[in-house]
């Protein structure tokens, strides 16, 4: 315990700063976990908010004269879009007041045409008022060839994890800034989107997209490493030469308008300057080092010895390896199995909330192996979970 308390002490000291700016309150043992060249899980709530910025005054966003038009406000424009499921099967969606609105469940809208490398103009804007929190509220998504997302979600004055608000390349990049209008009012995207180009297994031109929101840039050339995904990191690999333009039914019934593209050429030179691409094994490692700190700042916060606080340690496992932590969270899931079996039938289901909380986070931690998944501690933990159903919900 002792090399725990001097790492406690040393990161109460530095790292207030960093603290006051940690978003704790989401859920954590979630996405997946950290790995050599990215120092926060996906879709992690320990990693900083975009900070706000007032965006830029509405403006008129005609398309350009050699833009293709996927959208203007009329009937004939929605021609353009089929559903994704069944594909090719007209689209519910429909066409209000000059706006394509999302019917929830009638699925993804995806144009019928297929494009690439682009400069792309949407616009959008959430139901109001605004209806459910998180990741429920105003979601939808701008998928580039099918298959990257640039999160449209009404995080105006509702926190959710960084590399799911609006604007983010999601699970992959927070935006830099939070420059949302109010609910209701339009939004205007403009992406420059370059996929990547392999040849064969080779990458020989690295995919990026910058985007503008409101005119604030919010992804600075930020590096692709393929399609993204809820939860799970997006690996590195080629996409499809072309694909189609997709818009996601996540159940809101979000508006869209103004919706064209400008073909890019194709690249002919190494492009290999100011991209956001990894960080460097060097950089990841200093960086989770300072975000373990910071969690195990805020542990030392809570009441001392409490669950809260166990907990808070365990995650911050996730970032950088600590001995003295690893054997605590391997006793206390020890204990909780011990004290479990102690307990009369008619008493058990009381404790289902704290055994669950130790499972959960046993479950994350032998999952990346950052706990040896052999551990007897969690193997029993597990049969005890297990024999009263509680892992099915
Ligand atoms: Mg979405």
């Amino acid at each position: 315990m002792s090399t725990h308390s001097s790492i406690i002490t040393l990161s109460v000291a530095t790292l207030i700063a960093a603290t006051a700016q940690a978003a704790s309150t989401g859920q954590p043992f979630y996405g997946d976990a950290p790995d050599a060249t990215h120092p926060w899980c996906v879709h992690d709530w320990n990693r900083p908010q975009p900070p706000r910025v007032e965006p830029k005054p509405l403006v008129d966003a005609k398309s350009p004269a050699d833009a293709v038009v996927l959208f203007d406000g009329t009937e004939a424009s929605l021609a353009n879009w089929e559903a994704e499921k069944p594909q090719g099967e007209p689209t519910q969606w429909v066409v209000k007041d000059g706006a394509l609105l999302c019917v929830p469940k009638s699925g993804y809208i995806r144009t019928k045409s297929t494009f690439s490398d682009c400069q792309l103009h949407v616009e959008w804007a959430a139901p109001t008022p605004p209806q459910g929190e998180g990741q429920g509220r105003g979601n939808s998504g701008i998928f580039v060839e099918g298959a990257v997302e640039c999160q449209v979600l009404d995080n105006y004055d509702n926190p959710t994890y960084a590399d799911g608000s609006a604007c983010s390349i999601y699970s992959v990049c927070p935006p830099l800034a939070n420059a949302l209008r109010l609910p209701g009012e339009w939004q205007q995207i403009d992406i420059t989107f370059r996929r990547p180009v392999y040849e064969g297994d080779k990458l020989v031109h690295p995919g990026y997209a910058t985007i503008y929101c409101n005119g604030i840039l919010v992804q600075d050339k930020t590096q692709l490493e393929g399609g993204t995904g809820h939860k799970g990191r997006s690996l590195p690999g080629p996409l499809p030469e072309a694909g189609p333009l997709k818009l996601q039914d996540h159940g809101n019934p979000v508006r869209f308008r103004n919706i064209w593209y400008r073909p890019l050429p194709p690249r002919v030179a190494a492009d290999d300057e100011g991209i956001h691409g990894p960080m460097s094994e060097q950089e990841t490692a200093a960086k989770r080092k300072e975000i373990a700190a910071m969690v195990r700042a805020a542990a030392a916060k809570l009441p001392a010895q409490s669950l809260d606080q166990s907990l808070r340690l365990a995650e911050s496992l996730v970032y950088e390896k600590d001995e003295a932590i690893a054997k605590s969270v391997i006793a206390l899931a020890a204990k909780t199995t011990a004290d479990a079996k102690q307990l009369p039938a008619d008493k058990i289901e009381s404790q289902k909330n704290d055994v669950k909380r130790v499972w959960d986070a046993m479950k994350y931690l032998t999952t990346f192996k950052i706990i040896d998944p052999s551990e007897a501690a969690w193997t029993e933990l597990d049969g005890i979970v297990k024999s009263h159903g509680w892992d099915k919900h």
